[in-house]
């Protein structure tokens, strides 16, 4: 196992680049398009939106 294995990932939503491998410290579990932080707040942005 090689731990320089890290791979970044620039999140399309908030512009940051987070890690995506290895998978314990990822941020893209919730989804692999955006990262976990910005996936609950699309989730509670699509939730507010009631009109
Ligand atoms: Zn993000």
């Amino acid at each position: 196992m090689n731990k320089n294995e890290l791979e970044l990932k620039v999140c399309p939503v908030c512009d940051a680049p987070l890690p995506f491998k290895p998978a314990k410290i990822s941020y893209y579990n919730k989804s692999n398009k955006i990262c976990d932080d910005c996936f609950e707040i699309e989730k509670n942005e699509s939730k507010k939106k009631k009109v």
